[in-house]
């Protein structure tokens, strides 16, 4: 740390991000990142775009907007897109938390960084024994809650029934809730956004959409919440999602067969491969996401971890209390889901 750096910031502890192996020596199921390429549209988009790339990109974000109504049927008042939907998070602890942020102690790690950068005083809330989140714990809080739903990384999903609880129970505080898996077999808070204006929902083209690299995202709610974000992104980056990526991003809107077959493969793959680990004695969480959330009672989850790694797989390990046993194992393609089926039958027979 340089003795220039600001005061404020010289304690903070940046998120750690997954790893990305610039060799893909590795089956990399690391980061729930798509196995499958964006739609071939959306690649011709953001080619042809490159040639485009002396200009700056259109602030109003106006060919997203057009198509998200076209399939949503929301409002341009209704949405801000972000740079990834990180920077839609971060828009919303920089806009709505001056009361302070209450979330999980087990959930998605930028919350509490978002909190720390922003200024923003946070308390968790312990996720029960069974990393199952009781929404009774949320209904009067002064906090913005942030809830992913479905939760990461335990894959758990809330019903619909339970958002609306939460955003009932307190009219006078913001529920933010971050549907970063939510194509994946879980219920959507998109509906409701005409009913509550206190609920923000934040959304990505990261997973579902297989555009993790173009950083795509977006908040939607009511147009006053969407007009305060306006003012951070207009104060900040008004070009925060640049041309090629909104290219991409309109293209694929335009091409949900596509997205819908690969949700279809992806959810096959999870229920294929959840049976094929529980078969080799793995226990897991009820997933309805792109990863799994998995340990073996016999084998620590480092262990599980490193002896992956050594065969070629990545995984995601976090070395943290109630954290520990678990690897998260992002879905990918059946090829990829044979491959870590062997390596795991390996590491369960090495360890009779
Ligand atoms: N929310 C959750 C729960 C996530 O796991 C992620 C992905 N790491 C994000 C938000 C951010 O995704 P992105 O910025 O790629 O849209």
């Amino acid at each position: 740390m340089s003795r220039f750096f600001s005061e404020k910031y010289n304690k903070l502890t940046p998120y750690t991000p997954g790893e990305q192996p610039q060799n893909m020596q590795y089956v990399k199921l690391n980061t729930n990142e798509s196995p499958f390429p964006p739609s071939p549209k959306a690649v011709a988009a953001a080619s042809k775009e490159a040639e485009n790339l002396q200009l700056y990109s259109d602030p109003t974000c106006k060919v997203l907007h057009q198509r998200l109504s076209a399939l949503l049927n929301i409002g341009e008042e209704q949405v801000v897109f972000t740079n990834g939907s990180d920077e839609a998070l971060l828009f919303a602890f920089m806009a709505f938390c001056e009361k302070g942020a209450v979330f999980a102690d087990i959930t998605y790690g930028f919350y509490s960084v978002f909190a720390d950068l922003t200024g923003t005083p946070y308390r968790t809330i312990p996720l029960k024994e069974d990393f199952s989140l009781d929404i009774n714990d949320y209904l009067n809080t002064e906090e913005t809650v942030f809830i992913a739903n479905p939760n990461a990384p335990t894959g758990l999903a809330l019903p619909i029934s339970d958002i609306e609880k939460l955003l009932q129970s307190n009219p006078e505080r913001i529920v933010v809730v971050d549907e970063a898996y939510v194509d994946f077999g879980a219920e959507s808070a998109v509906g409701l956004i005409d009913q509550y204006d206190n609920l923000l929902v934040v959304q990505t083209f990261s997973k579902s959409r297989s555009l993790a690299g173009g950083r795509l995202g977006m908040a939607m709610g009511n147009a006053e919440l969407i007009a305060d974000l306006q003012t951070i992104r207009y104060s900040t980056n008004p070009y925060n999602v640049n041309r090629m990526t909104m290219a991409a991003g309109a293209a694929v809107l335009e091409d949900e067969d596509y997205t819908r077959k690969n949700l279809t493969a992806i959810m096959d793959n999870r229920a294929f491969a959840a049976e094929k680990l529980k078969e080799l004695g793995f226990e897991m969480t009820e997933s309805l996401t792109n990863f799994l959330f998995v340990r073996h009672p016999r084998i620590e989850g480092g262990q599980v971890y490193q002896r992956l790694r050594e065969k070629g797989v990545l995984v995601r390990h976090f070395d943290k209390d109630r954290l520990r046993e678990y690897n998260r194992i992002t879905v990918g393609s059946r090829e990829q889901m044979e491959i870590l089926l062997t390596a795991m039958k390996e590491i369960t027979e090495e360890a009779l």
